[in-house]
């Protein structure tokens, strides 16, 4: 049964279960409407009550400056802002140049003057830089590479670079990174959750200067948000799928940078995209466009927004200091799980670096005796029988990963770091 066990998953991860009976409840009859919440309008009131209280209970978690930050509710998942960053972002590059050729050749340029010279910046400057980390950086990596072409996208750092067998584990000094003059942006995955590398801070090489001027980052938060404190400041874009730290599969947070919206930037016309050769985005996935709707531009899953809703509110009630009280707890059940497997040299080989070990995907091999792939087996098997699951790895990389996220009580990482240790001495 649900109280029996606890579940380990990468992703859809456990949700708390006062959460979910409350939402089943609502599922039923919201409010006492006689409709549940998944057949209410998203236009209707309270629908727009549910994203508004979501995204102020975000904002205030996480420190958000909402002045300077817009919080929007997209779809298509962390895959789809993957496409979305390259879209939105190579967008308001063009308006930038744009802007700066038209200064240059003066107010009475003509039209075909100003595109040829956008064509020709675009050939010559247009550069996405991306630091490959782990499994998911390098899918958003191929992605921009598929969406643009590969000449335009600088692959900054390779970890796999790192190491004889090509494999993740590591983060490649900053001082190694090959940063383009002036790039669209730079990206980084904050959490790899298939390898269980997690950047131990921001980079300290893409940090603004004391005006706020650096190099455009965005991040993807997906798998260690709500976890820790973040410099939202230090961001044009910080990304995330709801399905591991706030709540259910359905919705994906983008945090914005108001000056990457309109009215500041307008995503340039379709028609000059066209003749510069540069994709036009599909209008779901314009951030200005979502963000301008009130994440209502299309049908919005309100279900999947009233759970984040929910987990935010148990949150904010839970920690008095927010997320500084999240991380203290994250980082006591991380300790408890990696020191159990660091007592145990002979029986656990810890994945990568411990440098960079995450606090959220906590990745290791099973070496006791017989082959690993027995001894994996047979670990997969005894904390199944003791209601300790969805502990196997990715199948890209095999091993053992235990998913640490906020949902998971410190009960269960204790339960865990036990049979770790009960299991290596047996
Ligand atoms: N980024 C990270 C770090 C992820 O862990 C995942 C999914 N596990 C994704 C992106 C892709 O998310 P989605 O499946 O929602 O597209």
């Amino acid at each position: 049964t649900r109280s029996e066990i606890t579940y380990f998953g990468a992703g859809p991860a456990a949700l708390p279960t006062d959460v979910l009976e409350k939402a089943a409840q609502a599922l039923i009859d919201y409010q006492g409407t006689g409709l549940g919440i998944a057949e209410h309008s998203h236009r209707s009131e309270l629908a727009t009550n549910i994203i508004n209280e979501a995204k102020a209970d975000l904002a205030s978690y996480l420190d958000i400056p909402t002045d300077q930050y817009e919080v929007v509710f997209m779809q298509a998942g962390g895959t789809g802002e993957f496409s979305a960053t390259v879209y939105n972002l190579v967008g308001a590059w063009v308006v930038r140049q744009h802007a700066a050729i038209v200064k240059e050749l003066g107010e009475g340029a003509g039209e075909s003057a100003i595109v040829e010279a956008l064509r020709k910046k675009v050939e010559s400057d247009l550069k996405l830089d991306y630091i490959v980390t782990g499994g998911w950086s390098l899918k958003a990596y191929q992605e921009a590479q598929r969406l643009l072409g590969p000449e335009y996208v600088n692959l900054a750092a390779d970890a796999r670079t790192l190491s004889d067998d090509k494999k993740f584990g590591k983060i490649p000094e900053e001082s190694s990174w090959n940063l383009s003059k002036d790039a669209a942006f730079v990206y980084y995955c904050d959490n790899e959750t298939v390898d269980g590398v997690e950047f131990p801070a921001f980079p300290e090489i893409l940090r603004p200067d004391a005006n706020g001027n650096g190099p455009i980052v965005v991040a993807d938060m997906s798998s260690n948000i709500l976890s820790r404190r973040v410099p939202v400041e230090n961001f044009s874009v910080l990304f995330f799928g709801a399905q591991k730290n706030l709540g259910c599969t359905g919705v994906t947070v983008a945090v914005v940078k108001k000056s990457f919206l309109a009215p500041s930037v307008t995503q340039p016309s379709p028609a000059l995209m066209r003749k510069l050769g540069l994709p036009i985005p599909p209008i779901v996935l314009q951030w200005e466009i979502i963000a301008k709707n009130n994440s209502l531009y299309n049908t919005l899953s309100i279900f999947d927004v009233y759970i984040a809703g929910q987990v935010l509110k148990k949150l904010l009630a839970t920690y008095p200091d927010k997320v500084d009280g999240q991380q203290a707890v994250a980082e006591k059940k991380a300790k408890l799980i990696y020191d159990a497997l660091e007592a145990h040299p002979e029986a656990y080989r810890i994945v990568p670096d411990k440098s960079v070990r995450s606090r959220m995907n906590i990745c290791f091999r099973v070496i006791k005796n017989g082959t690993v792939d027995e001894s994996e087996k047979a670990f997969l098997k005894e904390a199944t029988a003791q209601g300790l699951t969805g502990l196997k790895g990715h199948r890209s990389v095999g091993g053992i990963r235990a998913s640490n996220y906020n949902s998971i009580p410190l009960e269960g990482a204790e339960k865990l770091a036990k049979f770790i240790d009960s299991f290596a001495t047996a």
